[in-house]
């Protein structure tokens, strides 16, 4: 997921202070490119300040008159809102969201646009929108403040990001060898054979100390078989233990030794 094709629109935002605070959540998040439509005087102390280091984020805005010229680059604007509109938008849960994103083709252009403090967005301005993101806040209280409500959406953006990137990681087959290669061969996966070499020796080893009385197994090994299956035991693990079993073989060869 490329987050540069993401842009974060603020739609006439009244307090500077605001738009500071988005600027901060987008840059903790990865995001970079923020829009302003018609705001308030916004390079103050508080707005910078409040955006806490994130001055290129507003150095760089684009300040623009109408929402049509912010997301004129763009072939996808979503809305956010705080209540549900009429059913013409097509409602997103926040974790659904960046689902759209991927869904789109590729260099696919994406607005998220946030709307006024009081007022929120205009019906002209959603109906620039595709869809429409609802945090599902309470009923009585449903209202984010704006910096808030860009938080929790980039957040969304970081987590699909992440996702992505595991995703790839896993699937190169290059990086797989490049991490196997520094794999020490104590850290590998026990093999079949170690273990079943392993379960023979704590079979014999118990049978010696008389914990296990092979007329009346009592399912002893199934069980330690089951407790080990779900350590997924490693090469120096299976190692260890045998080293364990070695030390308990040795003292009961020398009590038996001394009678
Ligand atoms: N009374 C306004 C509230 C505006 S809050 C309204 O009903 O829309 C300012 C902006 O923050 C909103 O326009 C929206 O962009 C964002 N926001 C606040 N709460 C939100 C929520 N629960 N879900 C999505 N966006 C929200």
């Amino acid at each position: 997921m490329d987050v540069e094709k993401i842009k974060f629109v603020l739609v006439e935002t009244s307090n500077g202070g605001n738009i500071g605070a988005a600027a901060r959540a987008m840059k903790t998040m990865g995001l970079s490119k923020l829009a302003l439509v018609n705001p308030c005087e916004f390079r103050t102390y508080e707005c910078y300040s409040r955006a806490s280091g994130a001055f290129e984020l507003l150095d760089d805005a684009l300040v623009c008159e109408t929402l049509e010229e912010a997301v004129a680059d763009c072939s996808m604007v979503i809305g956010t809102s705080a209540r549900l509109r009429s059913l013409s938008w097509p409602q997103i849960e926040p974790h659904d969201f960046t689902q759209v994103f991927h869904d789109a083709p590729e260099g696919t252009r994406i607005a998220v646009v946030f709307g006024r403090e009081r007022s929120g967005l205009s019906n002209a301005e959603l109906s620039l929108c595709s869809s429409l993101v609802v945090i599902p806040s309470v009923a009585d209280f449903s209202s984010l403040n704006v910096s808030a409500a860009v938080q929790v959406l980039a957040y969304e953006v970081r987590r699909a990001v992440l996702a992505s990137e595991a995703s790839t990681k896993a699937l190169t087959a290059d990086e797989a060898t490049k991490k196997a290669a520094t794999i020490k061969p104590g850290e590998l996966p026990a093999s079949h054979r170690e273990l079943e070499n392993m379960y023979e020796h704590l079979q014999a080893t118990l049978i010696e100390t008389g914990y296990l009385d092979p007329q009346n197994p009592r399912m002893m090994m199934p069980r330690f078989r089951r407790l080990f299956n779900r350590s997924a035991l490693n090469r120096s693990e299976v190692q260890l233990l045998r080293g364990v079993l070695a030390s308990l073989d040795k003292m009961s060869r020398r009590i038996k030794a001394k009678g």
